[in-house]
């Protein structure tokens, strides 16, 4: 194996770290809002109960005033009744007592289902205050895992940024350019471990005595693969110190098998 490789296939193993690690950190965020989104759409569920029960008791006293008017005009008409001269002003007084009686029967039958829808409101206000405890309980729960999850993760990428300078002072500068250049184009990967007869990355077919060159103990080359341009390594046999980073690049895969038929 190339000399430089080793460290190389470490960067990647790091750097895959580091992919995963961002993305969990980049997630918080929006985990977060969630969170509050739950405990807002429960707090504005009150909100508009509350609004219900305010203009319900608002209708309640219109209504238990027009009660009011009614009878104080009823008991008016009745009063002038013993000043009526004729019978037709009778007669009408009588009808404006009777219209008089069916306001007072409209209004208090209002009266009676805002009283009713009221006491609905009310529940429906209590259930949602309620329902804002129980939410807020289970929100606080969760902004707290959120937040030690954050702060392992956070700890996490300060301990994997350190890894990735040390790695980094294995390798030559130019050849760390190299890597990022192709790790820059290619979501962060720039190494392809062979797989079978292929790229590990892209799946391209390689060259036969490519694959012969990158298993050599003393091989002192670089090659790339042709179609994704990434640096292909040979996976050393699993146990093998030298490829301890690498096994974590690949980690899922089978083991490399020994070439068959030579
Ligand atoms: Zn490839």
């Amino acid at each position: 194996m190339h000399p430089h490789l080793k460290p190389l296939i470490e960067l990647q193993a790091v750097d895959f770290r580091l992919i995963g690690i961002r993305e969990r950190l980049a997630q918080f965020p929006k985990r977060l809002a969630e969170v509050e989104a739950r405990v807002t759409a429960a707090k504005q569920q009150v909100a508009a109960a509350k609004e219900s029960l305010l203009t319900g008791q608002k209708e309640r006293k219109t209504y238990e005033m027009d009660v009011e008017q009614w009878k104080e005009r009823a008991k008016k008409y009745r009063g002038q009744s013993g000043e009526v001269k004729s019978n037709e002003a009778y007669k009408a007084l009588l009808h404006e007592i009777q219209n008089a009686e069916d306001e007072i029967a409209k209004a208090e039958d209002r009266l009676l289902e805002r009283m009713v829808s009221g006491e609905e409101y009310d529940r429906q206000v209590k259930a949602a205050e309620i329902k804002v405890k129980e939410i807020e309980a289970v929100a606080g729960k969760e902004r707290q895992t959120i937040q030690a999850e954050y702060n392992a993760a956070q700890k996490e990428l300060t301990a994997a940024e350190a890894a990735r300078a040390a790695t980094m002072k294995a390798v030559p500068e130019d050849l760390v350019d190299h890597y990022e250049r192709i790790a820059k184009r290619h979501g962060g990967i720039a190494l392809a471990e062979i797989r079978g007869e292929g790229c590990g990355q892209c799946g391209v077919h390689i060259r036969p005595h490519v694959i012969q060159q990158l298993q050599r103990e003393n091989n002192e080359g670089f090659f790339h693969c042709e179609t994704c341009t990434r640096i292909l390594y040979y996976p050393a046999p699993p146990g093998h110190s030298a490829t301890s980073a690498a096994a974590t690049v690949s980690a899922g895969d089978p083991p490399a098998t020994p070439v068959q038929g030579n």
